[in-house]
């Protein structure tokens, strides 16, 4: 068993090291201080072809694998973990589902200026009433002569003010069940999509979260993505690759966490000494560093499997309910670590331990993870 990365893959991870000292460090407090979605970031993320790492170079990637993907989230999340997700989830659910499910016209028009960067994606599942649940969805896409009419109101969308493309879904047929659902690409400036209420979250403030609204929304038939009846498959299979990028953010977080954890831990000294030299906080930040591993060599296990075309749903929820849990769990030992001083605006691990909260509930809870995992072993997986 060979745990070395490849060349390329450490390239990737020094360059995004560089990038996020030199263009992320000096305006993650200030995005997540104004709820701002960093427009000027994103452009550059774009023109050094960040957002398109595992998208195939003829449709404007990088042609890079999904474990590289990874561990550019990972270390973009170290200093923003609102940047890293959308990066994640840009690239690796929205990109991707256009690259494995759509045709080549919808390819050049649609996924290769998200690859680029020139445009941002979303992806709308989520209802009021349909979180979990997802097979409550109570958004229709009724076929009429050669277009879907789509009505519905999507919550908790990502990117949902400022996106330029759009995944929907929505029952096509409701009565065939499972393969009732379909998913339809919809462009910013369709009649009829209309982002709704914007809201303010308590981390991931720069990422930008709202409703979208689907009002007679008229798409032709060409914007349907994969076969009609899709849309849940589609839906799952890019909820298994973004979930192994939520692991990917939440190691960022860890690292970070542990790395302000190190540095304050040896400055601050109480009791005439640091108090790192205190085996109270020694072994706190022992705990972090483990948890942290485990994390990692999960993640890039699932990965590994994605991209030797292995199954990895299984893999992919052990990866995103260790690595959140353990973020959201160690983000609070890590303001422990720094007293009252990590308890006040600005200071980096309070981000870090709001930011944590959110991977533990976007693209699956926990719980849900745990329904994946325990359902695959229980059905007789490995
Ligand atoms: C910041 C943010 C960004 C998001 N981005 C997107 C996006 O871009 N696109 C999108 O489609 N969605 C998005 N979501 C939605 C997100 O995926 C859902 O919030 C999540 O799936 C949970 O759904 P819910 O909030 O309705 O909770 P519910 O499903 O109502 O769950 C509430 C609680 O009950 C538990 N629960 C529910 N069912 C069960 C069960 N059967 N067994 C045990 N426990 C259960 C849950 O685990 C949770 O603890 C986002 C959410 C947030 C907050």
């Amino acid at each position: 068993m060979d745990f070395r990365l490849s060349e390329e893959q450490e390239l990737i991870r020094k360059n995004m090291q560089e990038f996020g000292e030199r263009h992320v460090n000096s305006i993650a407090a200030e995005i997540d201080e104004n709820s701002r979605h960093p427009t000027e970031l994103f452009r550059k993320l774009g023109e050094d072809g960040w957002m398109g790492i595992p998208i195939p170079e003829q449709y404007g990637g990088a042609g890079s694998d999904f474990l590289t993907h990874i561990i550019a989230v990972e270390e973009l999340s170290r200093f923003c973990s609102s940047t890293g997700f959308t990066l994640s989830f840009h690239a690796g659910i929205i990109g991707m589902s256009l690259l494995v499910f759509g045709n080549e016209e919808q390819k050049k028009k649609y996924l290769v200026p998200l690859a680029k960067g020139q445009h941002l994606g979303s992806f709308a599942l989520t209802e009021p009433g349909a979180g979990t649940d997802i097979m409550a969805v109570a958004t229709t896409a009724v076929h009429q002569g050669d277009d879907y009419v789509i009505n519905g109101t999507k919550t908790f969308v990502s990117n949902g003010p400022i996106a330029d493309t759009y995944i929907i879904f929505g029952w096509s047929d409701k009565t065939a069940g499972r393969k009732g659902m379909s998913a339809f690409i919809v462009p910013q400036g369709t009649p009829g999509l209309n982002p709704g209420q914007h809201f303010q979250k308590m981390g991931l403030r720069s990422s930008q979260t709202s409703e979208v609204v689907l009002r007679h929304c008229r798409v032709p038939e060409e914007n349907l993505l994969g076969k009609e009846g899709d849309g849940l498959f589609i839906a799952m299979t890019g909820f298994d690759r973004g979930r192994i990028g939520i692991a990917a953010q939440a190691i960022g977080i860890l690292q970070a966490a542990l790395d302000e954890s190190i540095k304050y831990s040896k400055e601050r000294i109480q009791f005439g000494k640091p108090i790192a030299r205190q085996q109270a906080i020694a072994w706190m930040i022992a705990d972090i560093a483990t948890d942290l591993s485990a994390a990692r060599y999960l993640t890039y296990l699932a990965a590994w499997l994605k991209d030797n075309n292995q199954p990895f749903g299984k893999e992919a929820a052990m990866a995103k309910l260790f690595a959140t849990e353990a973020a959201a769990r160690h983000t609070v030992k890590a303001v422990q670590i720094h007293g009252g001083y990590g308890y006040i605006k600005g200071a980096k691990v309070e981000r870090l331990m709001r930011d944590a909260k959110i991977a533990e509930i976007y693209e699956g809870t926990s719980e849900a993870q745990r329904m994946v995992i325990s359902g695959n072993i229980l059905r007789g997986g490995n």
